[in-house]
Formats: C-alpha cells, sequence, structure tokens
C-alpha cells in the first residue's frame, strides 16, 4: 500500500473540495448591553470560506517568519476563526498551542513561555492581557489581535489575511512532527505540554467519528461547547471536518439559555461538554417545559459527556425527562482525548436499569486504544496487572497511537513506564474493567480536583497556604459539588497558639497569586492530618472524612 502520509493538510484540503458549501455557525459577542451584560450575534460561513481563510493564515504566518515547528499559540474561545487557526497553523508545518483562557495571568504567561511561542493569536475580549503578556514573555514577537480594538503594536487578523497571498503552497509535512499542542495541570509542579502529531490528529479523527465511538457523518451538525483549548475540543473541529458535519460554536455562551436556543435554532444532532454544561442545560430545559414552551430538539442524537464522570441520575433525568441520550466518554489531554465510549453491546437497552449502570460507566475502549490495570507496589517491591473483573481496582495504563509516549522537553517521564517491552502511559485514575471491556473510574491517584472541567492543583493551594503565619499544615482535597462536580476544600492544622484566621482573611491570602475560581469554598481546622508511611497527606482518608461536607456560605467562581 502506499505510504501517505497523514497530515492536517489532507483534511484541510477534505473541507475546501468535498464539503465547501457545509455551514460553520458561530455566536460571537457583538458588545454589552447596558447592564454589561454581553449581547450574542450569530456569525455563519461555510467550510470553503474557512479553508480559504485558513491558507491564507498559513501564508500570512510565514510571511512572518514563522518556520516548520514554530509554536503559534492561541488565546480564543470557539469559534471560526479557532476553527481557521486549527486548520491553518498546522498546514504550514507550525504547531497549533492552544491556552486555556481560564488561566491566572502569571500561568498563562509561564506556559507561553515554557513552549516558547513565537505568535500569539488572541481574541480581543482578552486584549486586557495583552500589556503583561508582552512585558513578561520574551520570545514572543507579534501578537495578532482576532476582532476589532487591538492595542498598539498588534497586528489585526483581518487585515493580515486580507494582505496575505492565496496561493499557499503546502511545504512537506512528516506525519510523525507536531501539529498541535495543550498543556495539563500537573499533579505536582508546573503543566506539562502533551504535543499530538499530525498522524496521530488524523487517526483520532478517523477513529472518534465511526458510530460506536461518537458517531460523527456528513449529515451531523455538531456543537462542541467542550473549549477549543481543552484538548482540542476533544478533536472534534477535526473529527467533524473530516466527516464533513457541519459546525456550530457557542464561543463564551455557554449557559443553559443560549446552548438550549443554539441547540433547536441550529438543529444540532451531536453535541458536546462537562456535566457543569448539561446540568445547566437540564435546568433550563426543565424549566421551559414546565413553563409550557419546550425546546424542540428533535435533532439531537446525543450529548457526548465527558471530563467527569457524568453521574448515573444526570443520565436518567436527560433521558426520562427530555428523551435525550448522554454519551459517556473519557479521556484525556494526553489521549488527544478519546480512550473509551460508553455505548451499548447489543440486547441492552439504553432504558434498562443495566444501560443505565453502562452508561454511568466511562465505556469501552475505541479502536487502537489499550487499557491495562496496574497493581500499587507488592510487598516484595513488585508491580502487577489486575484481573479485569469489573471489582478489582487498580490504576489505569493507557497506549495507543494517539496516546502521549512523553511531555513536551521529556518532563514527568515517572508517568511513562515500560511493562514487558511495551509502552504505557499511568492515567493517575483508578479504575475497574470488566469482563465485557467496560472501565469505571473510582477515584484519583492525582492530587488535583476537577471543577466545571477545569483543573485547580491542590498542592500549589496547599504550598501557598502554609506561607500563612497561623498555618502549621495544609491539605486541600475535593469536595462533591452539585453545580461544579468537585469544589476544593482545604483542611488547616493551625500552628500552636493560633486562632482560625476565617474564611475571608485566607481568601484575601491567597487571591492575588490564584484565579479567583481556584480559591477554596472552605476552610476546616483539624488536630491532624493523616500521615502515610511515605511521610505524605492520605487525602483519601480526609475525603472520607469529609464525605458529603457542604460549605456554608460557599464562594461564587
Ligand atoms: P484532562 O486532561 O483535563 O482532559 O483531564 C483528564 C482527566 O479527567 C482524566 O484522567 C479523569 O481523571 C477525568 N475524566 C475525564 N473524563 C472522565 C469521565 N468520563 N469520568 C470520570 N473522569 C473523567
Amino acid at each position: 500500500m502506499m505510504d501517505v502520509p497523514l497530515t492536517v493538510p489532507t483534511i484541510l484540503e477534505r473541507v475546501r473540495t468535498l464539503y465547501r458549501d457545509r455551514e460553520v455557525v458561530s455566536l460571537l459577542m457583538a458588545g454589552r448591553d447596558q447592564g454589561g451584560a454581553p449581547v450574542a450575534q450569530v456569525h455563519r460561513t461555510t467550510y470553503g470560506e474557512v479553508a480559504r481563510r485558513a491558507l491564507h493564515l498559513a501564508s500570512a504566518l510565514k510571511e512572518l517568519g514563522v518556520r516548520p515547528g514554530d509554536r503559534v499559540a492561541t488565546l480564543a474561545v470557539n469559534s471560526y476563526r479557532h476553527l481557521e487557526a486549527y486548520l491553518g497553523i498546522p498546514s504550514m508545518g507550525a504547531v497549533l498551542h492552544t491556552v486555556n483562557i481560564r488561566l491566572h495571568p502569571d500561568q498563562t504567561q509561564w506556559i507561553l513561555n515554557h513552549a516558547e511561542d513565537r505568535v500569539l493569536i488572541v481574541e480581543n475580549l482578552f486584549a486586557a492581557m495583552i500589556p503583561s503578556i508582552r512585558a513578561n514573555c520574551p520570545k514572543l514577537e507579534h501578537i495578532i489581535v482576532m476582532g476589532a480594538g487591538g492595542p498598539e503594536g498588534t497586528l489585526d487578523y483581518e487585515t493580515l489575511l486580507a494582505q496575505a497571498s492565496g496561493d499557499f503552497e503546502y511545504p512537506d509535512l512528516d506525519e510523525r512532527q507536531a501539529a498541535a499542542m495543550c498543556y495539563t495541570s500537573g499533579t505536582t509542579g508546573n503543566p506539562k505540554g502533551v504535543l499530538y502529531s499530525h498522524r496521530s490528529t488524523v487517526l483520532h479523527s478517523l477513529a472518534s467519528a465511526p458510530k460506536d465511538a461518537l458517531n460523527v457523518g456528513e449529515r451531523d451538525v455538531v456543537m462542541a461547547i467542550v473549549p477549543m483549548f481543552h484538548v482540542n475540543a476533544w478533536g472534534l473541529p477535526y473529527t467533524c471536518a473530516v466527516a464533513g458535519a457541519a459546525q456550530v460554536f457557542c464561543g463564551m455562551f455557554s449557559d443553559g439559555v443560549s446552548v438550549a436556543r443554539m441547540l433547536e435554532q441550529e438543529k444540532v444532532s451531536i453535541t458536546a461538554g462537562v456535566p457543569t454544561i448539561w446540568m445547566g442545560l437540564l435546568a433550563e430545559l426543565d424549566r421551559a417545559r414546565e413553563a409550557g414552551q419546550p425546546y424542540d430538539l428533535s435533532r439531537l442524537e446525543s450529548l457526548v459527556v465527558g471530563g467527569s464522570a457524568a453521574p448515573e441520575a444526570l443520565i436518567r433525568a436527560f433521558q426520562t425527562r427530555h428523551g435525550l441520550t448522554l454519551r459517556h466518554a473519557w479521556g484525556m489531554t494526553e489521549t488527544h482525548p478519546i480512550g473509551t465510549v460508553s455505548v451499548m453491546p447489543p440486547g441492552v437497552s439504553l432504558t434498562s436499569d443495566e444501560g443505565y449502570a453502562l452508561q454511568a460507566k466511562q465505556g469501552r475502549r475505541v479502536p487502537l486504544v489499550e487499557l491495562e490495570l496496574l497493581s500499587d507496589l507488592t510487598d516484595d517491591g513488585r508491580v502487577e496487572t489486575l484481573p479485569h473483573d469489573g471489582h478489582t481496582m487498580g490504576r489505569l495504563l493507557a497506549r495507543g497511537p494517539w496516546v502521549a509516549s512523553s511531555y513536551y522537553k521529556g518532563e514527568g517521564q515517572a508517568n511513562f513506564i515500560e511493562l514487558s517491552g511495551k509502552l504505557w502511559f499511568d492515567t493517575g485514575d483508578i479504575a475497574t474493567l470488566d469482563e465485557r471491556g467496560y472501565m469505571h473510574i473510582q477515584d484519583r491517584s492525582k492530587d488535583l480536583i476537577k471543577s466545571g472541567g477545569e483543573w485547580i492543583s491542590s498542592v500549589d493551594l496547599e504550598n501557598a497556604l502554609m506561607a500563612h503565619p497561623a498555618v502549621a499544615q495544609a491539605a486541600v482535597i475535593a469536595i462533591a459539588d452539585p453545580k461544579w462536580d468537585e469544589r476544593p476544600l482545604a483542611v488547616l492544622v493551625l500552628r500552636p497558639g493560633q486562632q482560625h484566621p476565617g474564611h475571608a482573611e485566607l481568601t484575601a491570602f491567597l487571591a492575588p497569586r490564584f484565579a479567583k475560581w481556584w480559591l477554596p469554598d472552605a476552610y476546616e481546622v483539624v488536630q491532624s492530618i493523616p500521615i502515610g508511611a511515605t511521610g505524605k497527606f492520605l487525602k483519601r482518608e480526609l475525603r472520607d472524612q469529609f464525605a458529603g461536607y457542604t460549605a456554608s456560605g460557599t464562594a461564587a467562581r
């Protein structure tokens, strides 16, 4: 067979030629109303136009001196312009580095510096960040602003595209070179970069589309609500482009009302987001139905849910109250992300008790992904693989053509382990696998909290809290939260003779260093924090101790 390289230009060429009339719809921010609330405006274009502009972007970057392998960062919401960057940047050989828009500015700058980005494409919504980025990121040579109103010294995205030559020629690309990169929160220390190759991007798109994966085809209209800075919006912009599905982007409008309206108005058939988004949507669907004005979501076939566990109650509520099916999937930044999808085996009805129980599991591995369960160290210092019996819990290992084999710059090597001559990635999740292959996440060994689909580093908060004069020890754990899934609770041991400094003082102490939504919902004082044999806090015991805890006066995010 021919050895044809699997590269992003093949995706760009597919939409440019085959699917040029398929629509790409974006909800943009048109301004603010008198009360300061953002006003939305629908923008319509086609794949043909997106492809044309992506090629102009590729030309423009080349003319700016961007070379193959250079990193080009984006700080942007989901929209057709971000899709242009997805297609144009890798197609000229550079690396699309999508940066999380919700980080504390110090963290954003640390990531831009670590990645050594040469160009930043930033949405005008985030223009306020530009001066400090410019002052603190010396390797950044150009800042391109999408949308009007970029400050002096920046380049205007539209002008750049208009001036760029349209006859761009694709460079020779090696399918193993990087097409994109994302940073993930490190359990210890700083975030770590994951590079996605052209090959893994194309293979992941092909593996995500089939019926028993995300079921994406040309007749679909797909709205990825999961941010495009988060694992390439679960790869959906590329999957849809390969399949020819129309794409809808709701930008910064991910509240229940905006989402419900867009799903109805654009006749969306597949949508994807974290459980927090679906809880907001459920509340709006319930409200509308009770008011006698239900939305018409008859085209909606599935709501892909991942990023955190989808509770069975949520899956049942959508199905029984609105006839809508959640499709539970699991993955990670390091797995591009699709690892497993929960679809029913033959003979099991979606709406039976067995069906609901299976849907609450994270599902079965998609083709080419392998999963294994590993024991902790045994008494004689070995590790062993564990049975797939549905109840033995172990550390979940993954391998496959779209699973990372290392982090950027070779960091975090301890997460990559060799077993019988094969490389595996240690996910940090604790799971069971049953005889049919259904994986069920039980716990997390990584010391992180996932709130509304985004990570909070407990270690960073602990280190900061332990610098407070009243605090001797601090352990930050996740507590269950009905809206955000998890929120941080700080458990403190005070220095002798010290009083509880109080919620307000501790919040003020942490606030300058962390994004607002990172700040703990509560600070509880205990006599001692349980410590294990290796001297680490036994967070699992603390989590048991505070199971069912609710923070009175929960802080708003
Ligand atoms: P990220 O790299 O930010 O995408 O986060 C990946 C992590 O999110 C996984 O290792 C899990 O801990 C968690 N996660 C993702 N999907 C699910 C899911 N369906 N159920 C439970 N946890 C999940």
